[in-house]
């Protein structure tokens, strides 16, 4: 009987990821990841959570709950372009790991140790922030959405299969702006680790197949504006650029 109920608007298009893999001529496209979810984590570098006027732990046992909010899925870009938002004088970039989940996770709190069963790979975005709205929204203790989750809050690279990333601690997230080092930091800086994230994300949410966890941001986040090129990379593995377009 549902065969007859149709659609009473087009359905908008589900959001997707390029996902590339190494070959001996390059990184070929191997598919597209369809996106559920996505899940973003605050104040996950201690020198990010100091220059933002938070308090850093002191040590693993003192570091409390991670911070999350969410991006709907629709504010992905994997075309390069992100035009500079409405709403705001203060549009900053924030260079982030993102993980990508393969599997759904066991009902439950997932064991940090199954963590990595669950993970198809790895790509970094900017979790792009409206730094005038959400600094407002934290004075009053509101919500952060405004200032987090508008459209075109989240360009993303490519994803990349976990087996071709390896172990992640060595490994160095960076941002140029127009050619000048703006973010730089080796991931053994993480507060919490994609494990740690992992599982206190699972006393939340019902962690799936589609969903994508960007990570957090380590220090020097700053303004942009239209027209800078913003060029992240993982070591010579993972390449992220997009240009900040003039307001649409
Ligand atoms: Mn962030």
């Amino acid at each position: 009987m549902n065969d007859h109920i149709h659609d009473i608007i087009p359905a908008p298009a589900a959001a997707r990821v390029p996902v590339r893999g190494a070959t001996v001529s390059g990184p070929a496209l191997l598919g597209m990841f369809p996106v559920r979810r996505v899940y973003c984590v605050g104040r996950n570098f201690a020198d990010h959570a100091r220059e933002m006027g938070a308090t850093a732990p002191a040590s693993k046992a003192d570091r409390g709950m991670p911070v999350f909010f969410l991006k709907p899925a629709d504010a992905l870009v994997i075309d390069g372009v992100a035009a500079y938002p409405p709403g705001t004088q203060d549009l900053h970039h924030e260079i982030e790991l993102v993980v990508a989940l393969g599997r759904d996770a066991p009902a439950g709190v997932l064991d940090p140790a199954q963590a990595g069963a669950l993970i198809f790979g790895y790509g970094i975005g900017l979790d792009l922030t409206r730094r005038d709205l959400q600094t407002a929204a934290k004075a009053k203790g509101l919500p952060w959405d405004t200032g987090k989750s508008f459209d075109q809050s989240a360009p993303i690279s490519a994803l990349l299969p976990a087996s071709e990333v390896g172990e992640l601690a060595p490994r160095t997230l960076s941002l140029r702006v127009n050619g000048t080092l703006r973010q730089e930091s080796r991931l053994d800086q993480l507060i919490w680790d994609v494990p740690d994230i992992l599982h206190e994300l699972s006393k939340l949410y019902a962690l799936c197949a589609g969903d994508l966890v960007f990570m957090g941001t380590p220090a020097g986040v700053a303004a942009l504006q239209p027209g800078d090129l913003c060029e992240g990379s993982l070591d010579d593995l993972i390449r992220l650029e997009c240009r900040i377009a003039p307001p649409r």
